[in-house]
């Protein structure tokens, strides 16, 4: 384990720097010029590779329109599988079981509709109240196109104190009622890593079908879904695993629902032998693709290719070893030299419960926010007093956390802030 006995000055930054062994893939990066980008975990940066797998798919569409498909061994008509291979030892699934397609919260729609089967006895769909809303949105909707009420189908673990879930409350809420559940991995707000082994095996004991939502866990936090075995999941590709601005999204679905027909079928959730018989009756695909609705959108799926490589050959644990090991830096400094200016975090310190994200907390934060950007740091605010920061393995340095948090004493003890609006603006 790397040492924790941090130190405080710019030169022990340097330091562990040096001392990086995933130092080199910066360079595979567009770092922004004369900016900290702290922002990953809401959208990953461009990468050499992603823009080479892109122009690669380009050329090929350039040159052989139509016979895209059937170049290269169809490798662009089986897309999904291509990324899956790529999207598995991330989660340690097997590629059969991963589809790329659509976003996140049509995913959430598909898995939902897919799995969720209501009795009389056995039909309500347990939440949580600190999940991100279009998750809620989806699977309220699912419910609603059942016909049923959602008022008394939807069953919300409250978060006793608006931060963290109580792992031991949901599964106590696991009644007899109850069909499916799902949760996210890691909560957007407050960085808490919830113990999935231990929930979907309680969900599993209760007959409860079980998905995780792995936003702000994949490419970040290693899931091992071969020993969890949940029955769905969804995630983006746009956040750590720097697929680009909507990338096109993954599921997860648990090979024992192969065949399954689809909630929301479509032609290229068809087998592939008959997809191109054209046929009126659906024959689902014996893996995740089916779960495949329409044509795969090709210019939002190349550029992962390209990062998910980086992501394979920097090795999923040596990542998360230093983004536990420059989070705990980053808290270190906070502690020592921020409190003071009435700053403090919301995320669990403990590395088996935390993500990737610092949830720093300030009565000024929605400010302090802007005062960042005006110094040309990018951080991510969240209402109603939360900025994450993210310093990502694979392209931060200890050094811009260093300055990050030198700007973050300068914008209070200056009450630099003051000079911003409280207004909010559409997007922030
Ligand atoms: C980012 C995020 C989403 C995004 O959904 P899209 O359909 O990709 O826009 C959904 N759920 C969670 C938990 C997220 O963090």
């Amino acid at each position: 384990m790397l040492d924790r006995n941090f130190k405080l000055g710019m030169d022990y930054a340097l330091e562990l720097d040096s001392k990086d062994s995933l130092k080199k893939f910066r360079s595979r990066f567009y770092m922004l010029e004369n900016k900290i980008y702290m922002d990953g975990n809401s959208l990953g940066l461009c990468s050499k590779d992603a823009l080479d797998s892109l122009q690669n798919m380009i050329n090929q569409w350039k040159n052989y329109a139509i016979g895209i498909w059937n170049v290269e061994d169809s490798r662009y008509y089986h897309y999904s599988n291509v990324l899956a291979e790529l999207l598995a030892p991330l989660i340690n699934a097997t590629p059969e079981e991963i589809c790329v397609t659509g976003t996140t919260t049509s995913t959430i729609h598909q898995a939902v509709s897919t799995l969720y089967k209501p009795t009389d006895k056995k039909y309500k769909i347990l939440v949580d109240d600190l999940n991100f809303p279009t998750d809620r949105y989806a699977v309220d909707s699912v419910v609603r196109l059942k016909g049923l009420d959602i008022e008394d189908t939807i069953k919300v673990v409250k978060s006793p104190d608006g931060k963290l879930i109580d792992e031991d409350a949901i599964i106590e809420s696991m009644t007899d009622d109850v069909a499916l559940v799902l949760l996210p991995a890691v909560l957007y707000r407050s960085s808490q890593l919830l113990n999935m082994k231990k929930i979907t095996h309680a969900a599993h004991k209760k007959g409860i079908i079980i998905g995780w939502d792995l936003c702000h866990s994949i490419g970040s936090v290693p899931h091992d879904f071969k020993e969890i075995q949940p029955d769905f999941a969804v995630w983006c590709n746009y956040k750590y695993l720097s697929g680009g601005p909507g990338a096109t999204a993954g599921v997860y679905l648990n090979k024992k629902y192969f065949g399954v027909v689809p909630g929301l079928a479509g032609w290229f959730g068809n087998k592939d032998e008959t997809q191109f018989l054209l046929r009126h009756t659906f024959e689902p695909e014996l893996n995740a693709t089916s779960l495949q609705t329409g044509t795969p959108n090709l210019l939002s799926m190349a550029p992962l290719e390209g990062a998910l490589k980086i992501y394979n050959e920097a090795g999923l644990d040596n990542l998360r070893e230093k983004s536990l090991h420059i989070t705990a830096y980053l808290m270190y400094l906070i502690d020592e030299r921020l409190v003071k200016y009435g700053y403090s975090y919301d995320n669990p310190t403990d590395d088996d419960i935390r993500g990737g994200h610092v949830s720093l907390v300030h009565d000024e934060a929605y400010r302090i926010s802007f005062a960042l950007k005006a110094k040309n740091i990018v951080p991510d605010y969240r209402e109603p007093n939360v900025i994450r920061l993210a310093p990502i393995a694979l392209y931060n340095t200890y050094e811009e956390v260093y300055k990050l948090v030198d700007a973050l004493e300068e914008i209070v003890a200056d009450k630099y802030y003051e000079e911003f609006s409280k207004e909010r603006l559409l997007v922030y």
